[in-house]
């Protein structure tokens, strides 16, 4: 399968900083009409996110699933299939092996799906989004630098962009035959 791996908060909604209420829930300005594009490129879409914040408390995996439900709900009333939300729990003292930059959620995303990654993306705000990617096998990847706080010049990232909204203006992201 042909995928495009999206972070979540900071590439699909504002990252206020541990968002687990809908009412928090603010979606990037576009973010459909993007998804809609890689869709019609053959992409499948597939979520990997961070969500530490259960472990410390902040929220339960359920307050999570009720979110990612709502989520989900409203991708498919814009017309966007999402096709697999994974997310982490942990904290880093955990040291599970999933949480990025380790791959555990992309190795399960790969079980499941046998991920091409020769014609896959990472898409991230964080550049432990981009080093999973790479840790992962997927050099194409695309750090979103929206809060301008990330030291591009020693980004792995392969493409900066400032905002989802222009991922169409890179034209070698496209599924090779
Ligand atoms: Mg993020
Ligand atoms: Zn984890």
């Amino acid at each position: 399968m042909k995928v495009v791996f999206l972070d979540r908060d900071g590439v699909i909604n504002k990252d206020s900083g541990y968002v687990h209420k809908k009412e928090d829930f603010v979606f990037i300005q576009g973010i459909f009409d993007s998804c809609r594009s890689l869709i019609s490129k053959g992409f499948e879409l597939i979520i990997i996110t961070n969500q530490s914040g259960i472990e410390r408390g902040y929220y339960t995996v359920e307050d999570f699933l009720i979110l990612n439900d709502w989520m989900l709900n409203e991708f498919e009333k814009a017309d966007v299939n999402i096709c697999d939300v994974f997310f982490c729990p942990h904290t880093p003292q955990d040291n599970c092996n999933c949480r990025k930059p380790k791959t555990g959620m992309l190795d399960k995303a790969d079980l499941k799906y046998n991920i091409e990654k020769s014609n896959s993306w990472v898409i991230g705000d964080k550049e432990t989004d981009i080093e999973a990617g790479i840790n992962f096998g997927i050099n194409n990847t695309i750090l979103i630098n929206s809060n301008q706080n990330v030291q591009i010049e020693n980004s792995k990232a392969k493409f900066i962009i400032p905002s989802m909204k222009d991922i169409n203006k890179i034209s070698e992201l496209r599924v090779d035959n």
